[in-house]
């Protein structure tokens, strides 16, 4: 016998960064953004608030028809009234599970479908954001935001519009039964209602102060496995670490979590107990009051045992009103925090009206040359990495990284002013030396970033009224730390075109010189790569992402050489794979290799932002200038093959940020 046994009773359940919830503010316009989430849902919804008032009814018809068999039937001896009431109440009984299983079925529906909605739309939208917003953003939030806020925003439409509904109404029927059948146990029992209350409130904050500092204490726990448990960590762990000292550590943060967790249960323990004495306590008090009232012939007896059972059904109701404000901030707070990502407008967008870039890109199939490739020119081009504010949320990034920064701080001009020319299907290269914009450079052409000044144009478009599908369609991009999906080969090689089929695949790693490593693979092409798979040298990784570039086969090539040590070998075979998937396209390469500069038609020497020299490596030479330094403090090594590092390494000399010693 308690009133606390319906579902949705008791302290609100609070989840991680619950605390930030109830603080913050729901922005105005957050509940009218909702209801179009709902929409496709109406029927459902109708159906739900429709069987919720049915079940309220019920909720308050039974105990008076308790009164019925008692003083209509049992009392004056009508077994006939006995027995039909008593098939009432268990035909409403029936009624009742039916509306709890209809109740669950729509909910589900609604809360579902809007979760999904939400989920998908959120996903879509952080994929269009530029590459800045996710150097700032700490990954665990934005996932959190995506599954947490996500299913508290469930909550508002499902929970809180049931609860909402039924407890007002079932609040309304039995408080207006209860005054029907006698005002003066009515009033008695609401003068109790406080008593039962506050104790009820004061318990359940403290569990909630509780809960909070558990979470805290949980996700710290959680956030040094991670650490530790990832293959970098637990290397450095392994190297640096004192493992002594790390037990000690993480002893002592579950022995946080453990105590918090014993204080829970015993608080939570505490709070049914307080409820089953007090409500004893008024059944008591009903009972007595209404005894002597039976006693006196001011009422009926069923109507004192109607009274006692109509009881049961007020306090669920009214500590739900109670706590519905905080449950609703919760769930508000959850849409809006879901809502603020979905209003982060991305930087790079596509025009209206934007064409589509339309080239031959060449002989698809053998991955071989394109035949009609673009020239790319950047013209008065100035540059900053965009601020914090302009591309991430301050709420999304790690606590300590806008610390030290002015929200209204204007990052430096990394390019100024730069122009140059990288001819139709010849080979651009840029040196320079370490920050002088080079990568900064290469970002600008896939549109990863725009200019702030300037134009980038490819075959004589602004890059900018062209759709993003063509240009990344026909601009391909090596980066130095080519990424691999946890997934096979295949898949990794496919998603650069998801149509090609097996032959093309096996001549794409043929033309990338892959193909000998993958086949003597026990699973060849369906062996698991990447994090957690099978380990690919750092050349291997570089040669399939050659591959992946060649079943593209874009004709315009953006690639960072990798500076990586690679033993000769495969330096040679990477050498020999680029000058295939390089062969007759447009390519901006930010070279390390004296044997690409060489081939180059066209160097271009960066240095702080801008292009100091440009021509062939015999022009540059000629020169003497910065390229010849740098050309007799670096490169040289890799012609003579000597192994030892120039006399005048000074910073300014050392090439695209690494000296490179393996030729
Ligand atoms: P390079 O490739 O020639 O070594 P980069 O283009 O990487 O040079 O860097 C040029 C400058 O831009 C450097 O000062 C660097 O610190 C800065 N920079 C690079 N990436 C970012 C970024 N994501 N946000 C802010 N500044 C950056």
């Amino acid at each position: 016998m308690t009133v606390l046994n319906r579902p949705s009773m008791g302290p609100i359940r609070l989840r991680p960064g619950d605390e930030s919830l109830q603080r913050q503010q729901v922005r105005p316009g957050t509940v009218r953004r909702i209801l179009p989430y709902a929409r496709p849902y109406r029927w459902h919804v109708a159906l739900l608030l429709t069987v919720t008032a049915v079940d309220a009814c019920i909720a308050a018809a039974s105990p008076l028809i308790l009164k019925y068999i008692i003083d209509h039937g049992i009392l004056p001896g009508h077994l006939d009234v006995v027995v039909w009431l008593s098939l009432a109440l268990a035909g409403l009984a029936v009624v009742s599970a039916g509306v709890v299983y209809v109740q669950s079925r729509c909910s589900g529906r609604v809360g579902e479908g809007v979760v999904y909605e939400l989920r998908t739309q959120v996903f879509a939208h952080v994929q269009q954001q530029p590459l800045a917003f996710f150097t700032r953003t700490q990954t665990g939030k934005l996932i959190s935001r995506l599954n947490t806020d996500v299913a508290g925003a469930r909550q508002a439409v499902t929970t809180l519009l049931t609860q909402a509904v039924s407890t007002v109404l079932t609040l309304a029927l039995v408080l207006g039964a209860m005054f029907y059948l006698s005002w003066q146990i009515t009033v008695a029992a609401l003068v109790m209602i406080p008593l039962f209350l506050i104790p009820a409130r004061l318990l359940t904050r403290r569990m909630q102060r509780i809960t909070r500092s558990l979470m805290e204490q949980d996700a710290e726990m959680s956030s040094m496995m991670t650490e530790r448990f990832n293959v970098s960590g637990a290397m450095l762990a392994k190297l640096y670490g004192r493992p002594q000292d790390e037990e000690e550590l993480f002893a002592g943060k579950a022995a946080q979590v453990r105590d918090l967790a014993v204080k829970l249960v015993v608080w939570g323990r505490l709070l049914p107990i307080i409820v089953t004495i007090l409500t004893t306590f008024t059944t008591a008090l009903v009972y007595g009051l209404g005894g002597a009232l039976t006693i006196d012939g001011a009422i009926e007896f069923g109507t004192l045992v109607a009274m006692v059972a109509l009881l049961m059904r007020l306090y669920g109701p009214v500590n739900e009103l109670s706590t519905m404000q905080a449950t609703a901030t919760v769930a508000l707070v959850s849409f809006d925090r879901v809502f603020e990502v979905l209003d982060l407008k991305p930087l790079i967008t596509e025009r209206p009206g934007a064409k589509a870039l339309r080239l031959e890109a060449g002989a698809e199939n053998d991955g071989g040359p394109a035949t009609d490739a673009p020239d790319i020119e950047f013209e008065a081009v100035s540059f900053r990495y965009p601020s914090a504010d302009e591309v991430s949320m301050a709420s999304l990034e790690a606590a300590a990284s806008r610390k030290h920064e002015r929200s209204d701080a204007v990052p430096q001009e990394i390019l100024h002013e730069l122009s140059f020319r990288a001819p139709a299907g010849k080979l651009t290269a840029l040196v320079g030396p370490s920050g002088a914009g080079k990568t900064t450079i290469t970002q600008l052409v896939p549109r990863m970033y725009d200019p702030n000044a300037g134009t980038v144009r490819i075959g004589g478009h602004d890059i900018r009224e062209l759709t993003l599908a063509s240009l990344r369609e026909n601009v391909g991009v090596v980066t130095q730390e080519s990424h691999l999906f946890h997934d096979t080969l295949r898949a990794n090689l496919i998603y650069a075109r998801p149509g090609a089929d097996e032959a093309e695949l096996i001549e794409a790693c043929k033309a990338a010189l892959m193909w000998d490593t993958i086949s003597a693979l026990p699973e060849g092409l369906d062996t698991v790569v990447g994090d957690r798979g099978y380990r690919l040298s750092g050349g291997e990784k570089q040669r399939v992402a050659l591959a992946r570039l060649l079943l593209k086969a874009p004709p315009i090539v953006v690639l960072d050489e990798a500076t990586a040590h690679l033993d000769s070998e495969s330096e040679a075979a990477i050498q020999q794979a680029l000058k295939t998937a390089l062969a007759g396209r447009t390519s901006l390469v930010i070279a390390h290799r004296l044997s690409t500069i060489r081939e180059a038609d066209q160097i271009l020497v960066v240095e702080d932002g801008r292009i100091c020299e440009s021509g062939t490596h015999e022009e540059l030479l000629a020169q003497a200038g910065l390229y010849a330094d740098l050309y007799h403090t670096q490169f040289s090594h890799q012609a003579t093959e000597r192994k030892h590092i120039g006399r005048r390494p000074s910073p300014s000399a050392v090439i695209a940020g690494s000296a490179q010693s393996g030729a």
